[in-house]
């Protein structure tokens, strides 16, 4: 009773009919062991001892700290029906953890726990620690706490009713399996996309996404509730790894999303020197005493959100496209750290979103990055269309050159073409055509003729006494003779499918396909004419020049060659020369079948009555 009588003490905590959970820090002392060697002997011997402080906070919190730290209150038991209760705390990474429960007439209760003994210490199967309190009605009894451990120091104490335990617990299940079934959804979506895309940077997330995932499992307590139960030395090292891992991946997957390396030298520089730090400490917790790799991860961990931050901004401001969804997704990551941070510092009481601000914020942040990840695909398939469709245009224009190219090239192939067939069929000298034309074109000028029964006419032309003007006058004036006789025949035979041709030296043929012989003589007689009229100069001397002409028509038969036509005229054509030349010879029955006779010019020659007459101007 001198207890109570005391004063200097913080309450008593009255557990009434109407009590369902209080936390208690508010109503303990507490006392800092530095020796670390205090039993509850010695703690109860020193209870009026000055070094007893109050914190005046519902939620005890020590920070990192070397001494055992105890923790004295009191617990009357006013309720007229409740004996059961529980007494805990929601922190599951103390190291250890003793709770001592004295009674007025010596019993002692002791609960030894913590992380750094085996789960099956606890007395209750939970991720936190909270033990079973039976207390009879008006039972008053001391309650000693001692933790102690290597990472932050926190004792949220706190006493419940079992039921108001139990539904806070379901609750709290419900949610965390909401939140682990959304992070595996996350993790094989995105792990499928890593395989299809093959995108370093979705490879990264996924590690991300995995060694967060693993992080916070630890962090909570229920890896080591459900992973590893019975090696509470491993548990203590996982933390910092999974932690430090996950702070590799983001560095390594924030550096590749926004190309870090290409837009800021500089902060990539910076981000891979954190990149190392995390992936030094990590496995470096397993050699290290674990508050050293515990703090430096901690740290890290609030200062890689802090930069990427401020590098998003940046690289919004240079108008990357990519920070956009970036910079969101670390502000609601930071908003959860700063939530969780002010809950823990006792600034705001405990509440739904203060209690879950990591797992709502880390959502968020995920969904955000997967949305950043899409959006960075969607923007290289744009820039692919964008150059696939400036290639095909650049292709299209490249073909249509060559087909432009192609077909000038084919246009002066068949112009080159055309024009060797015209000198091959041509001659050199008079420009009218050579026997090889003849040699072509006449097969074809008979068959037409057979097939319809058309007559041909053939007129075969020799220059009169050539070899004198030769011999007179020299070749030259020859081939100007011969090119003068050539333009008269050329400009008479005018009518398409008429041919001249230059037959020999100084002799022509004209073929005249659907000519009869009357027609034929007209040409005959305007040639002759023609060339008589012709003025043929030589140093000033004229030149008389003449031609005879054999003039043969026929309408071929089937069995009658080409060859006989021409036979026949130049039969004629000898006959006319026969006769005294300067006139032209032709068939007199021929000309006798034809509808109109036109004799003024065709006079039968002297002395050549059958089978050919000539004609003298
Ligand atoms: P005819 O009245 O009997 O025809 O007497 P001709 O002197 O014309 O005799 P012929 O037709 O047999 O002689 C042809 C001569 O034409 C032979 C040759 O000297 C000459 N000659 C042939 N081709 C050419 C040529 O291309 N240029 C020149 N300058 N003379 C040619
Ligand atoms: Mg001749
Ligand atoms: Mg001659």
């Amino acid at each position: 009773m001198s207890l109570l009588a005391a004063g200097a003490w913080a309450d008593a905590v009255k557990l009434d009919d109407q009590f369902t959970s209080l936390a208690i820090g508010r109503h303990l002392r507490v006392l800092d062991d530095a020796t670390g060697r205090m039993s509850l002997a010695d703690v109860e011997a020193h209870r009026q001892d000055s070094r007893w402080e109050d914190r005046h906070s519902d939620n005890l919190n020590f920070g990192y700290s070397r001494s055992a730290l105890w923790l004295h209150g009191e617990l009357i038991n006013q309720a007229s029906q409740q004996q059961d209760w529980l007494l805990g705390m929601r922190y599951p990474l103390l190291d250890y953890l003793d709770i001592y429960v004295v009674w007025p007439d010596g019993r002692v209760q002791h609960h030894a726990s913590g992380d750094r003994r085996p789960f099956n210490t606890r007395s209750l199967e939970n991720r936190n620690f909270y033990f079973k309190l039976k207390l009879q009605q008006g039972d008053h009894v001391q309650l000693y706490v001692r933790v102690q451990g290597q990472g932050s120091l926190q004792a949220p104490l706190e006493v419940s009713t079992p039921s108001h335990y139990e539904h806070h617990a379901r609750v709290e299940q419900l949610l965390l399996g909401i939140y682990s079934g959304a992070l595996l959804a996350m993790l094989a979506y995105n792990l499928l996309l890593s395989l299809s895309l093959r995108d370093k940077a979705y490879v990264y997330y996924v590690v991300y996404i995995s060694m967060f995932g693993l992080a916070q499992y630890t962090l909570s307590g229920l890896a080591f509730e459900t992973l590893w139960p019975d090696h509470p030395n491993w548990g203590n090292h996982a933390a910092p790894i999974f932690m430090g891992l996950a702070g590799w991946s983001l560095v390594l997957f924030s550096r590749q999303f926004l190309n870090l390396q290409a837009y800021r030298p500089r902060a990539d520089l910076a981000m891979r020197g954190l990149q190392w730090l995390y992936l030094i400490v990590a496995p470096g917790s397993l050699v290290l005493p674990y508050a050293i790799p515990i703090k430096i991860v901690t740290l890290a961990t609030i200062v890689t959100p802090v930069l990427l931050l401020i590098i998003s901004v940046g690289l919004l401001r240079q108008g990357v496209q990519q920070a956009r969804y970036f910079l969101a997704a670390f502000t609601v990551l930071l908003l959860g750290v700063l939530l969780t941070a002010v809950h823990m510092f006792g600034i705001v009481q405990r509440n739904f979103l203060t209690e879950y601000s990591m797992q709502i914020g880390s959502m968020l942040e995920f969904t955000l990055l997967s949305f950043a990840l899409a959006h960075r695909v969607k923007l290289a398939r744009e820039e692919n269309e964008r150059l696939q469709m400036a290639h095909a245009t650049e292709l299209e224009h490249r073909v249509q050159e060559r087909t432009r190219d192609l077909d000038k090239a084919m246009d002066e192939l068949t112009k080159a073409n055309e024009r060797l067939q015209e000198l091959t069929e041509q001659d050199a000298l008079t420009g009218l055509k050579n026997r090889m034309f003849l040699s072509e074109r006449m097969p074809e000028v008979w068959r037409l003729a057979q097939r319809w029964h058309t007559p041909v006419s053939v007129l075969m032309i020799d220059v009169d006494h050539f070899k004198r003007v030769n011999d007179d006058y020299g070749h030259l004036a020859g081939d100007e003779a011969i090119r003068l006789v050539a333009e008269v025949i050329a400009h008479t035979v005018q009518r398409p499918g008429d041919h001249a041709v230059r037959y020999g030296g100084e002799e022509f043929l004209v073929l005249l396909p659907q000519t009869h012989t009357v027609g034929a003589a007209h040409i005959a007689e305007t040639i002759r004419l023609g060339v008589q009229a012709l003025d043929f100069q030589h140093n000033g001397q004229r030149i008389p020049l003449t031609v005879s002409i054999g003039l043969a028509s026929v309408v071929p038969t089937i069995d009658l060659p080409p060859q006989a036509l021409l036979n026949a005229a130049d039969k004629l054509l000898y006959q006319a020369k026969q006769a005294g030349r300067n006139r032209c010879a032709l068939n007199p029955q021929a000309l006798a079948t034809q509808p109109r006779k036109s004799g003024a010019a065709l006079k039968p020659a002297a002395g050549q009555p059958d089978p050919a007459s000539s004609a003298q101007s």
